[in-house]
Parts: C-alpha cells; structure tokens; sequence
C-alpha cells in the first residue's frame, strides 16, 4: 500500500475512536439535562464510530499492513443550550466528509482502485450522517422550545437501536 494511503487510512482509526469519544461526551450532557433519548442516540452513535475505526483497521489488515494505534483526545466542548450539540455535530461530520475525500485523492493519485473501492461505503454513509445531524439540529429549531414536543421527540430518540454495519457483519 501506498505510504500517504496507509497514513492517512491509519489516522482515520484515530479519528473516529475520537468521533466515538466526542459522541459520547454529547451522550453525558444530554443524560446530565435528563434527555435520556438524545443521550441514547449518542451513545448509539458512539458505538458506530468505533465500528467505523474497527473497518479501516480490518482493511489495513487485510492488506498485510498493520495499524499502528495512536492516544485519543479528549472532548473539550461545553454546551449551554440543547442544540448546541447538535450543531457541533454536524460541524464535526462535516469534517469527517472532508477527511474522507482526502483518503479517496490519495488513492486517485496512486491508482489504488481497491481503496477507492473501499471508500465508497465511507462516502455514502457520510451523506447520511450529515442527513441526519442536520434533521436533528432542524427539528430542535422547530419544536424545542415546546416541552412537550421536546417530550415527543426525545422519546423518539429513545427508540434507536444499534445495528453491526454491513461492512463489519459476519466478523
Ligand atoms: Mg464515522
């Protein structure tokens, strides 16, 4: 594998153990503000971030290389009002997105098919958390200032299962 390709996979392992890390971190404030179902969603969405750190070392792995694993930072947001998170995660699953094209040029640049291949379930699955942040951060605008369609959408979130993602079934 190509230096800048494998690098650049093996920070993504990083960066989203820190995205599960950063989740959760959302998770404790809104089961601090008694927001048991936001608080649901993100500890959900916690455990998919680590799913996605557990697919690029599968497939550093699977190319006979081996991940070399670096510390996480720490979560240093603060929040003052229920949205704030939601902002702050659409703003991160933004980033996510740009950091995923920097692998795909990567592999542009080296003709590495296998990773461009790769990374199409990545790139796809980055429109739908977008999607979702921004379904999230519209609805709160909409109906958070009323308690009880705060209730509403909060028992909602609730709801949320976790499932293995298609990447990491049968493992
Ligand atoms: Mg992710």
């Amino acid at each position: 594998m190509d230096q800048k390709v494998y690098d650049l996979i093996n920070d993504q392992i990083n960066k989203e153990l820190y995205s599960a890390y950063l989740y959760l971190s959302f998770a404790d404030y809104y089961a601090d503000e008694g927001l048991d179902g936001y608080a649901n969603f993100y500890e959900i969405q916690a455990q998919e971030e680590r799913d996605h750190a557990l697919i690029f070392r599968k497939y550093l792995l699977e190319n006979d290389c081996v991940p070399k694993l670096k510390a996480i930072d720490a979560p240093d947001k603060t929040f003052n009002d229920f949205l704030a998170p939601l902002e702050a995660a659409l703003e991160h699953e933004k980033y996510v997105t740009s950091l995923i094209n920097d692998i795909y040029a990567a592999a542009v640049s080296v003709n590495d098919y296998r990773a461009m291949q790769f990374l199409k379930w990545f790139i796809d699955e980055q429109m739908e958390e977008e999607d979702t942040a921004r379904d999230m951060i519209t609805k709160m605008q909409l109906f958070g200032d009323d308690k009880r369609s705060l209730f509403e959408l909060n028992q909602q979130l609730a709801g949320r299962v976790y499932s293995v993602p298609t990447p990491l079934q049968g493992e």
